[in-house]
Formats: structure tokens, sequence, C-alpha cells
């Protein structure tokens, strides 16, 4: 008899997922179900199409149903939400939200991938419309319309999302401004390198208000009119968006009685079986290892929620597969600067008890006689005893992400800022300097 596998959720983790059980295994019989009216989308791509890079929420896409079905041999279907597990008896609950048709789905196999939902901070006015949140490629549609007649947008959450949305919105001839309740931008970043951030943002007319805290949201017409922040400031927006956060979207599970722990994820283990041998749990909404402390996290990205799909449906499949836990690994673009990091910031090394200490050095990107050269300023983290590399941050040209990339490598592999120090790296004048950025940095730390 073919096991029947159920999955929860149809974008990055739970379609890779999907796939990957039933190439290796075909004999299963695979259902997807997915509550919104869109599958296997980029919500990394949102900003771009609301700014109008990206003309149609389509190109977001990278399979339809109907390719998933007859290529893939996997039904998928669309506006159907899971409303309960039923461990006991191995099936879900679940309803068609076009007919309110209820139907039961049962399962050997369940793959919980309901990834993560935007925070709602309990502010007066967050239900007003043009009050939007990006999460969704339904999301993204909404606030695209608004778009055209926004004159003045205020941004909440200076996070990577904020920051883009930021960029798109400026382009696209809104004016806008942003809030962030802490001290600086990104804040994982340090805070010189924050407030270049910021000042990339102030030169392209962007003003930003740190240590800004909203308290509420007022209405003029019965739509957004104004953001009034705690210590009394009010700016006008005809449009605002919510970037603050997300958390793991895990009431099913907790309802199911799954154990859960950061932030309420799932609680998996390197295979991705979750505290039911049946039911398996990946990308967002489930708990991740960090590399370096060996500590659960939840860093909610899509490169990891891809990662662990294909891992569970590997170990679904068959297969002998492991997670081997997240760094945290970012890059972001806000206008012409591009910002990457990875591993642990200053202050995490410190809170994980390391001896931490960091090397910032500004260097250009090319020989420095060769023309369009751009400063790299990069910032390496290292415990001070032992040498080892554990974290990097960096902004500059979109070369940056590349040398983060290798610093990701050096990371993983253990290494000591002395072994960077070592590296064979790549040079000629057009594309690095003879001491690339990466081996001024590692020198500096000897
Ligand atoms: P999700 O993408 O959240 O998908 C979960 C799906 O499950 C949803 O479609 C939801 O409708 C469905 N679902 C939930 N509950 C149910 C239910 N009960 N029944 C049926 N269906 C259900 N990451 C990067 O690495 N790089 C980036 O540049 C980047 N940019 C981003 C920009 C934006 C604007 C956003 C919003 C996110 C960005 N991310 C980025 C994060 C990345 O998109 C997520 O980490 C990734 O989408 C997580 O995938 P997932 O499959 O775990 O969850």
């Amino acid at each position: 008899k073919p096991r029947r596998m159920v999955v929860i959720g149809g974008t990055a983790a739970g379609l890779s997922a999907a796939s990957k059980a039933k190439r290796l295994d075909q004999d299963l019989q695979i259902t997807v179900f997915e509550k919104s009216g869109y599958i296997s989308y980029g919500a990394c791509g949102l900003p771009y199409f609301v700014g109008g890079l990206i003309e149609k929420p389509e190109q977001l896409v990278s399979f339809s149903v109907e390719e998933m079905q007859d290529k893939r041999g996997i039904s998928v279907h669309i506006h159907h939400e899971v409303l309960s597990i039923d461990r006991e008896n191995k099936q879900v609950t679940v309803q068609n939200m076009k007919t309110g048709a209820m139907l039961v789905a049962p399962y050997e196999i369940l793959v919980i991938a309901t990834g993560a939902v935007p925070v709602r901070p309990a502010i007066e006015g967050i239900d007003i419309p043009r009050v939007v949140f990006l999460r969704t490629v339904e999301d993204g549609i909404l606030l695209k319309g608004y778009v055209h007649d926004t004159q003045r947008a205020v941004l909440v959450g200076g996070g990577f999302i904020g920051l883009e949305l930021a960029e798109e919105l400026t382009q696209a001839g809104v004016h806008v401004t942003l809030f962030e309740a802490m001290d600086r931008l990104l804040p994982f970043l340090p805070q010189s390198f924050s407030r270049k951030v910021q000042e990339t943002l102030d030169a392209h007319g962007v003003t930003v208000h740190l240590n800004a805290k909203i308290a509420r949201i007022l209405s003029s017409n019965g739509v957004a009119g104004a953001v009034e922040s705690v210590d009394g400031t009010q700016v006008k927006a005809d449009l605002v968006v919510l970037s603050v956060g997300v958390h793991p979207a895990t009431a099913l599970a907790r309802a199911a009685g799954l154990e859960l722990g950061i932030k309420d994820s799932i609680v998996v283990d390197d295979h991705m079986q979750t505290s039911d041998s049946a039911i398996w749990a990946c990308g967002d909404c489930a708990q991740m290892r960090h590399i370096i402390t060996g500590k659960p996290v939840h860093i909610p990205l899509g490169t990891t929620a891809n990662k662990m799909g294909k891992v569970a449906g590997s170990v679904i499949g068959g297969e002998k597969d492991s997670f081997a836990g997240v760094l945290g690994s970012m890059v972001t673009k806000v206008f012409d600067l591009y910002i990457a990091a990875t591993g642990l910031s200053l202050n995490e090394a410190k809170t994980a008890g390391y001896d931490a200490m960091e090397s910032v050095i500004t260097k250009n990107d090319k020989a420095s006689y060769y023309p369009g050269g751009e400063p790299n300023t990069l910032n390496i983290v290292f415990d001070g005893t032992s040498g080892r590399l554990l974290g990097a941050q960096g902004y500059g040209s979109e070369s940056i992400a590349g040398r983060i990339n290798v610093l990701v490598a050096c990371i993983t592999a253990g290494m000591t800022v002395s072994q960077v120090n070592d590296l064979d790296l790549v040079y000629a004048p057009p594309v690095a300097p003879v001491y690339d950025p990466i081996l001024i940095a590692a020198s500096q730390a000897l």
C-alpha cells in the first residue's frame, strides 16, 4: 500500500520536501495544502514586485499547480487551509476556503511547512485600511495597488525587508519615513555600519527615526493618515507598512501537542523529525541549530527553508541526510549599498561566552590604480584566545557578498584568523587588490 504524505504549506520548505521525497520514492502519494492562492513563490522578490522592477506576480512563481501535478506527480490544492492535526488517527482536517467545504486527509507522513507570519504589534489603528504587512503574494498585490496613489509612506521596522521597501518605494516616487524602535538599523551590524546604511538612506531622501517606537496609527477619512511614535512625533502617511519581525506559524503544531522551542518554533532533530515520528517540520516554522554555538535558534531565511525542506524530503524518501545548521548568513541591497553578514556579531559572541574581538578595515575592491574601484568595509569577529573566526559583517559594492561567502566557508570549517590570513585568494587588478580585504582584516586581527 503506497504511503500517503500530506504537506501543509506550498512554498519554499513544503515544496522542497514534497519534490525531493517524490523524486526518491515515486510510490509516495503526496498532497500539498496551501491556504493562499499561490504556491512556489519567492517572497524574497516581493519588494521588487511592489517597486515595479518585477511586473507580474506570476514572475515570482517557480512552479504552477499544474506543473507540480503533471511534471512531478504531486497533488497541490491552493485556497485550502489545514485547520487541525489529529495525531492519534493520523489525519488532518482541511477547509476549502472558496467553497467552505471540509475534508479529511489521512497520512502516514505529515510535513508541517507553515512558515512564519508577520508580528502584529498591539497598537491602535493596526486594522485601518492602507496599513499593511508584506509576506505573501496577496500582500504584495495589495501593497502594490496602493503605491500609485501614495505620496508619503511610513515604514515601521529597520530590518532588511523595511530597508528593501524603502528603496523600492522611493524609486516609485513615494516619500518614505522609516521608524525603528532600536538605536540602529540592522542591529546585528556594528554601530558604524548601521550609520552608513542610514547615511545611504538619507542621501536618497528617506527620513529615518531611530529609538522611535510606534504608539498608534491615526486614520484620516477611514484610511491610514499618520503615525505617532511613543515620544509624540507625528508623521503624515497615506500608507503604512509594518515589518517588525515574524513569528513561526505554529498554532496547528501547538494544538496537536508537538514540542515547541525558541519563539514557539517546532523542535526538530537534524533530520527534521518532530517529537512525533510521523511528523516532519521544516522552514520558518521550525527551530534550527546554530553552527558555531550549537544552540537552538530561529533565523527565518529562504535559503534555510529550502534546505530544511530538502533534508526532510530526502529522509522521507529513504536517504540518510541531515541539516548542518545555520550561520544566519544574509545579504541585502539598499540603493547602491550592499550589506552582508554571517555568524556572530560582537555582542552575540560575547553573550555566547567568547573572548570576542573585532577587526574593521576598509579597502578598495580592485587594485588601487585600477579605475572603478569601490571601498569594501569589512569587520571580522573572532575569539581572542583561540583565534577562531566567529562572524563577519561588511558593506560596500556588490563584491562584498562574495567576500562574506568566503568567510562563511572559513567559519564553517572552524578556521582561525591566522589560517584566514594564509588563504591563497585570487588577484587581478580589475577584480581584487593584491591583498584582498579579507586578508587585510585577518592580518590586522593577528
Ligand atoms: P513560507 O514562505 O512562510 O510559506 C509557508 C506557507 O504555508 C504559506 O504560503 C502559507 O500560506 C502556508 N500555510 C500556513 N499555514 C497553513 C495552513 N494551516 N494550511 C495551509 N497552508 C498554510 N530570505 C532570504 O533568504 N533572502 C531574502 O532576500 C529574503 N527576502 C525576503 C523578503 C520578504 C519581503 C519576505 C517576506 C521574506 C524574505 N525572506 C528572505 C524570507 C523567506 O521568504 C522565508 O524564509 C521563506 O519564505 C520561508 O519559507 P517557508 O516555506 O518556511 O515559509
